[in-house]
């Protein structure tokens, strides 16, 4: 792992195989946040004695603080798992004002590097608080016991960089920038894609490289977005067909592969090296397909039918391609040809 300079939101990193061995004795009474099948992975490794072992399997914030009540007195929480174990861990620590240790047992979202919570609300996700894992912990063999292509898919929120820097630059051509804008965030968002590029193998193939490639990007990109306090250059276009889609089918997808769709999609409508791009997702393995999310054709054709009149309607999105260039059907049809339904 690279060392990487800036605000990263990690205190502390350890990584390597067997990293998470024993620092269940290091850190006084702890309290783990959790799922089955991670748990069943690692509760023989890492030593000393939780106070609690807590099941998370929502994120629903009066859930959460139901379970905070309940909580024994701690120095510190450990999530271990993907997303919603994460989340769960930041959030206690954040509100209890103990150590956070991360173990993710999977890269497939940068929960386990973003500074706030994610929880549910009112149906609907929200960000609270405050935390920074110490340390983070990369196991490279637990991370490997997780599905090849959901590790893989943790660099779909990374490049989506390609096509929200366009969208940034592009509301900054039309003078409709939210934020200041910024060539060298751009730039330096740039390099955090070609440092990719240069692993794509390893990447595609899990390797521990391929691992340190998506956890030293999410570094980066905190380094480039925390200091300015937004992510426009990660999250576009790309990421609005995908709320779209979300509120028409009303379910949940793997976050990198329906934002990879979403880079498929967008790239092409911008003309922003969409054979690059595209070339990419394929080489290094990313199942953007429709198939791979189980979505039909005629909704995914009605998404992008409807996507002009949704940033309408959702004045709060950031303005992107989608507010300038209409949408038509035979565009759709000609983009969709080449996507496996
Ligand atoms: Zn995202």
């Amino acid at each position: 792992m690279k060392h990487i300079n800036g605000e990263t939101n990690v205190k502390t990193l350890r990584f390597g195989s067997g990293s998470i061995k024993g620092i269940g004795k290091e850190i006084g009474r702890f309290l783990i946040t959790t799922m089955e099948v991670p748990w069943a992975l690692v509760k023989n490794e890492i030593g000393g004695q939780p106070e609690e072992v807590i099941f998370i399997n929502n994120v629903d914030q009066e859930n959460l603080d139901k379970l905070l009540l309940k909580i024994p007195d701690i120095d510190a929480v450990i999530g271990i798992g993907g997303g919603m174990a994460v989340d769960a861990a930041k959030y206690f620590s954040w509100r209890r004002d103990v150590r956070l240790i991360s173990i993710p047992t999977i890269v497939s979202v940068d929960a386990f590097l973003t500074p706030a919570a994610g929880v549910r609300c009112n149906n609907k996700v929200i960000y609270v608080g405050n935390s920074s894992p110490d340390p983070l912990v990369i196991d490279y063999d637990i991370i490997r016991t997780a599905p090849k292509t959901l590790n893989i898919a943790g660099i779909g929120d990374l490049l989506s960089i390609h096509t929200a820097s366009f969208d940034w630059q592009h509301a900054e051509n039309n003078t409709k920038s939210e934020y200041p804008f910024s060539q060298d965030m751009i730039l330096s968002g740039k390099k955090i894609i070609n440092n990719l590029y240069n692993n794509i193998d390893e990447i595609k193939n899990v390797t521990n490289r391929g691992i340190d490639a998506i956890v030293e990007g999410y570094m980066h990109l905190n380094t480039i977005c925390l200091p300015a306090g937004h992510f426009r250059i990660e999250e576009g276009s790309e990421h609005y067909l995908f709320y779209e889609l979300e509120e028409r089918l009303k379910r949940s997808f793997i976050h990198g592969h329906i934002v990879g769709l979403g880079i498929f999609c967008m790239s092409q409508l911008q003309n922003n090296q969409s054979d690059y791009i595209i070339e990419f997702m394929n080489n290094v393995g990313l199942d953007y397909h429709p198939q791979t999310m189980k979505i039909k054709k005629h909704d995914l054709v009605s998404s992008l039918l409807n996507l002009n009149n949704f940033v309408k309607e959702n004045t709060h999105l950031w303005f992107t391609i989608i507010n300038t260039e209409k949408i038509n059907n035979n565009w759709v049809q000609e983009i969709t040809k080449n996507l496996i339904f």
